[in-house]
């Protein structure tokens, strides 16, 4: 079959991408631009997966109206993975409206245009999942980041800048939900939505230099592992961190989304644990110029956010990655493209 994958030379799109192409499916990719798309196709063409096998088309801007009327045609399933992904909007709506829209949009479009559509996965966030709290929670499902929406409605643009990014990802999933509820007599698929916390790892889109990276992937880079931790005290990084997944099983998931009929319907949590930034820097002192110890360092065991995950469990099965692996192909994949020291 044939995948619409959004946004494609994303961080997590183009891992998405190349997982589809490695189990056989065909892949047409949304890229900003006909640069960036033919240089992302050259690189899959170096592995083997040449035209026949991954196309690109335009789609500039996932807010306009109808931006993906053409990009669905004829496909079998739909990943949509574009959105905005950074903290320094000034005006929340510069996150929402793409975010929203784009989600939206692509479901509008696929319902006009791709009656072959049979399931489309979005990639929502954790951050649409947590709110903030002063006692340990552990998160499902069943929770929704309300949390975020209220303050960015009531402070505006003086909402700290994380905030307006989770009201952004918690509105976007919450309006592909309200609109199969809306639509469900007319719509030929069903629709899976994949809630990752933090994400890591080896990119496999090209990236030329420090500017190109995306927003977790310059936080791992300049937190943990860079010799100053972003100025970040001994404190602060013994105390804040998140959850992770390598954007690999990440892709994976994406992939397995598309294939396990019981992942219909479903918003599904894919996390391996919670960390503390001390956690990596401890692991990466092992290979690389970070001071610290390494002793097969002890992981913090104390975290306010956790998130149960049996439900990715028994849906995926996957095995994931544990952090020893991601860092090291992570230190080993910078360091090949120039970005560390
Ligand atoms: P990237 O910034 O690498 O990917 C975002 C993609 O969306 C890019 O391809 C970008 O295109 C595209 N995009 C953004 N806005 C628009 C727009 N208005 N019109 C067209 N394309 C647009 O980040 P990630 O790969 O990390 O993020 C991908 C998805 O994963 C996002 O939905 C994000 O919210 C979600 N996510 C990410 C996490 C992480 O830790 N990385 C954690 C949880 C969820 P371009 O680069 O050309 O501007």
């Amino acid at each position: 079959g044939k995948i619409l994958v959004s946004g494609v030379t994303g961080f997590i799109a183009a891992w998405v991408a190349d997982r589809l192409l490695h189990k056989g499916y065909s892949v047409r990719g949304t890229v900003r631009s006909k640069e960036k798309g033919a240089k992302l196709a050259e690189t899959f063409k170096e592995r083997g997966f040449g035209a026949d096998k991954f196309e690109y088309v335009v789609v500039k801007d996932i807010a306009e109206k109808g931006a993906f009327d053409e990009a669905v045609k004829g496909v079998d399933a739909i990943e949509h993975v574009a959105s905005p992904y950074h903290v320094e909007a000034d005006d929340p709506q510069d996150l929402i409206a793409p975010a929203v829209n784009g989600t939206v949009g692509i479901l509008e479009s696929a319902l006009k245009y791709a009656p072959t559509v049979k399931r489309v996965v979005i990639t929502s966030s954790c951050a649409a999942v947590r709110h903030e709290d002063t006692k340990p929670i552990l998160f499902t499902e069943e929770d929704w980041n309300e949390q975020s929406i209220l303050i960015v409605e009531k402070e505006g643009r003086a909402a700290p800048n994380i905030i307006k990014y989770r009201a952004s990802k918690t509105l976007a999933e919450k309006a592909a939900w309200k609109f199969m509820e809306n639509h469900k007599d007319e719509i030929s698929w069903d629709l899976v939505a994949i809630n990752p916390p933090f994400v890591f790892g080896p990119m496999t889109h090209p990236v030329a230099s420090r500017a190109d990276l995306n927003t977790s992937t310059s936080d791992f880079l300049s937190i943990a592992i860079s010799a100053d931790a972003k100025g970040h005290t001994k404190e602060q990084l013994a105390t804040q961190g998140s959850s992770w997944i390598d954007v690999r099983d990440l892709g994976e998931a994406h992939a397995l989304a598309l294939e396990k009929a019981e992942a219909g319907g479903q918003r599904i949590i894919v996390s391996v644990e919670a960390f503390v930034w001390q956690d990596w820097r401890d692991i990466a002192s092992c290979f690389t110029f970070i001071p610290g110890g390494c002793t097969g360092a002890g992981k913090s065991l104390v975290h306010l956010i956790q998130y149960d995950t049996s439900k990715a469990e028994r849906i995926f099965g996957l095995k994931y990655r544990t952090m020893g692996e991601t860092a090291r192909d992570v230190w080993e994949d910078y360091n090949i493209k120039g970005l560390v020291g």
